[in-house]
């Protein structure tokens, strides 16, 4: 690990002009992500600022009914607020999955939008990798690609994106509020990731510099009906092969609002819309349920050692909203 200086910020204005526009300089919230990438040489930075004393640290209900996360409260913090089990409880159970609880601890919201993919050659500097040396290759394609993209992936990088939470942020609309030297700016999460295409070296629509200060939750009933289910290859402590997280209201025996989102499938949370459009005032039940499913996964092209996903996708998809449906006729 090569040497590198220290400082740390105080306020949100502090920080981002600490940062300034200096490409060699990275904010460092928990570190749970960015010093193990420091360690194996993917990252360099020449210095950290240190976000973890600013005031960015709350969970508030916002007038409008929503919620308003800030930045830098802790994954353990936010899977543990009263307010995100009752009306986000798929959020909660998408934090509790990642990770263990020391790490959760430590971890912050904005860290973990902003972690990179678990992909073995992105993390060995050793091998090409497009993400990591733009115009390198991706040796994934053709090598090592069991828990990689099914969905909206390039010959230039097949990466999944590997955090749990943003696929419930995603499934609810939260919005990311940022910083930078010349103001605040938000952006909805589908817009926060950027599609792969030939550029998988840049990730987010986030501007240079930006701070992220915190996430928006909107007011949305069906999520207080709402779940995460993540499939692994350990119960515990490891990033998932397949997740999805859905929230499901049905009235009169028809869908009334539906919201859907898939993890581990695509370089970002991947928000089901071909399903959701299907599942909207359509008669609750499997075949339904199935019928969105194909939907969405005719997308799906998978690599000759992942093609496993799609049907693991689709069962994942009709059991999550079968159980929804159970509990919402309790
Ligand atoms: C063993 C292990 C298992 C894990 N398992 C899972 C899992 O199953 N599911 C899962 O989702 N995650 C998992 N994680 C990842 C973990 O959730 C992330 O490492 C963590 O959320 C990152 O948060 P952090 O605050 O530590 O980020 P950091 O490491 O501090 O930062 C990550 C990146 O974000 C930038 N950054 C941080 N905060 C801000 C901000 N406010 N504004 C702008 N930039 C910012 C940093 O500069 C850096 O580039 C695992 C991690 C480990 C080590
Ligand atoms: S899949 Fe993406 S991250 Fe992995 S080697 Fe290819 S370019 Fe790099």
């Amino acid at each position: 690990m090569r040497e590198f200086g220290y400082q740390r910020a105080s306020d949100v204005a502090g920080a981002v002009a600490l940062l300034g526009a200096d490409p060699d300089t990275r904010f460092l919230g928990g570190g749970t992500n960015l010093v193990d990438l420091m360690k194996a040489g993917v990252e360099r930075p020449a210095r950290l600022v240190d976000i973890r004393e600013l005031p960015l640290d709350q969970i508030e209900s916002t007038p409008q009914g929503g919620l308003r996360i800030g930045a830098t409260v802790t994954n353990g913090e936010l899977a543990a607020h009263p307010e995100v089990r009752r009306r986000y409880p798929a959020l909660a159970q998408a934090v509790l999955a990642g990770a263990s609880g020391q790490l959760r601890n430590m971890a912050t919201v904005g860290g973990n939008l902003l972690q990179r993919t678990r992909c073995g050659y992105f993390t060995d500097v050793t091998k090409p990798c497009n993400k990591r040396v733009p115009g390198s290759g991706c040796p994934a394609v053709g090598g090592e690609h069991h828990n990689h993209a099914i969905l909206g992936a390039s010959e230039h990088c097949v990466a999944v994106h590997p955090s749990d939470m943003a696929v419930a942020l995603t499934a609810f609309d939260a919005v990311v509020s940022y910083e930078t030297a010349d103001g605040p700016g938000r952006l909805p999460l589908g817009e926060f990731y950027l599609p792969v295409g030939g550029t998988p070296h840049r990730e987010t629509a986030l501007p240079p510099g930006a701070l992220i200060t915190g996430v928006t939750l909107p007011p949305t009933p069906a999520a207080a009906n709402s779940r995460y289910r993540k499939v692994r290859e350990r119960a515990s402590y490891a990033f998932a092969v397949g997740s999805v997280a859905a929230a499901l209201d049905i009235r009169d025996g028809v869908v009334r609002d539906v919201r859907l989102a898939l993890g581990a499938v695509a370089s970002r949370p991947w928000r089901a819309v071909a399903a959701e459009r299907v599942l909207t005032g359509a008669p609750a039940g499997a075949d339904t349920y199935a019928a969105a499913a194909d939907a969405e996964l005719t997308a799906a092209r998978p690599l000759p050692h992942n093609g496993y996903k799609v049907t693991l996708m689709r069962n994942l998809v009709v059991a999550v909203l079968t159980e929804l449906a159970e509990e919402a006729a309790r």
